[in-house]
């Protein structure tokens, strides 16, 4: 049994009188210690994906279909009692913009105790002993647990927030873009921070993120979002060598890389579709360079390829490939 398993998961907004399709039909799996990556741009579904897992989602918003298995236990069942128990101690979330996420009035260490004492009936003691343990695995003296929030750097209020997410020993941990707004050193820090302690504690994650080359170095698989859906899921080991959605090759190319020739990276021109109204074929087909009469009226079949890759499109070079199976 995978440790998370997510079928088919429909989430909507309602938006005024429209409906906004935010996520689609995602489908994934997460291992015990194993780490994915959703990649996408803004507007793709990684967020609101998440929020569903956790079920955190806004008001005007809600999962209409498919199925959220968490050591075999269905999330989109589970009563507000069950959730709470549920969140923080077996899968937490590290949010973007730390500053917004924590509370200004309240001290670092106040915060990390909350999110003990939902959990847990420890003494005081056992909790400031806590508290000075967390800080110190995110690198930050134990002495500053007294701190508020606006007296740390973005750096160190992200830090402490991976605190905050540790805190009861999750199984699983989802870094939401967890280094928005973070200069480009302080980013590398946080990523390889959240890499060791993955690695230390046995934790899985899913890592949200538009940065490619962040997710390759942290994460063992990666589900390309696109529009409310996954277009392609693949071993980051093979993404370089196999990617084949034509959006995972245009995001590929869109990134520098180091040690490669110097030329003006590429972008994608255009934008997401309306998710209120999207196009009834390829979402993907008003941008796509390869797009071709059918993908305009009909969506693309999923191809399974080997090794735990599928990919969503029409192009005859997948479907013909060797090993290839409908879905
Ligand atoms: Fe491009 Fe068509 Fe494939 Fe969509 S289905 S990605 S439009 S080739």
């Amino acid at each position: 049994m995978a440790l998370l398993e997510v079928t088919d998961l429909h989430t909507e907004f309602a938006v005024g009188k429209k409906t906004l399709h935010a996520v689609d039909g995602v489908s994934f799996t997460l291992e015990q210690g194993e780490s994915l990556g959703l990649v996408g741009e803004s507007g793709c579904g990684k967020t609101t994906t998440a929020l569903s897992i956790i079920k955190l989602l806004p008001g005007n918003a809600q999962i209409t279909s498919g199925s959220i298995l968490y050591q075999g236990e269905e999330v989109t069942k589970k009563t507000r009692k069950g959730i709470r128990d549920m969140r923080w101690k077996e899968i937490s979330i590290v949010f973007q913009g730390a500053m917004n996420a924590l509370n200004p009035v309240m001290t670092i260490g106040d915060q990390i105790a909350d999110a003990i004492l939902l959990h847990e009936n420890l003494s005081k003691e056992a909790v400031k002993a806590r508290i000075a343990e967390l800080l110190e695995r995110v690198e930050i003296d134990r002495k500053r647990a007294t701190n508020y929030p606006h007296e740390f750097s973005g750096g160190m209020r992200q830090r402490a927030m991976i605190a905050m997410a540790l805190a009861c020993n999750p199984k699983i941990i989802i870094g939401d873009e967890p280094t928005t707004a973070l200069d480009v050193m302080v980013q590398a820090q946080i990523f390889d921070l959240l890499e060791r302690l993955r690695r230390e504690l046995r934790m899985a994650m899913i890592l949200i993120t538009h940065d490619l080359s962040a997710m390759t170095d942290t994460c063992d698989k990666a589900a390309i979002m696109y529009a409310g859906k996954i277009v392609e899921y693949v071993r980051v080991a093979d993404l370089f060598t196999e990617a084949a959605h034509p959006y995972t090759r245009l995001l590929m190319s869109s990134y520098p890389r180091i040690g490669s020739e110097r030329k003006m990276i590429d972008s994608i021109p255009g934008t997401v579709p309306d998710l209120t109204d999207p196009p009834k074929g390829c979402r993907f087909c008003d941008r796509c360079p390869e797009a071709m009469p059918i993908c305009r009226e009909t969506p693309p079949p999923e191809i399974l390829l080997p090794g735990e890759h599928r990919v969503s499109c029409h192009l005859p070079s997948l479907i013909q490939k060797e090993g290839a199976k409908h879905v």
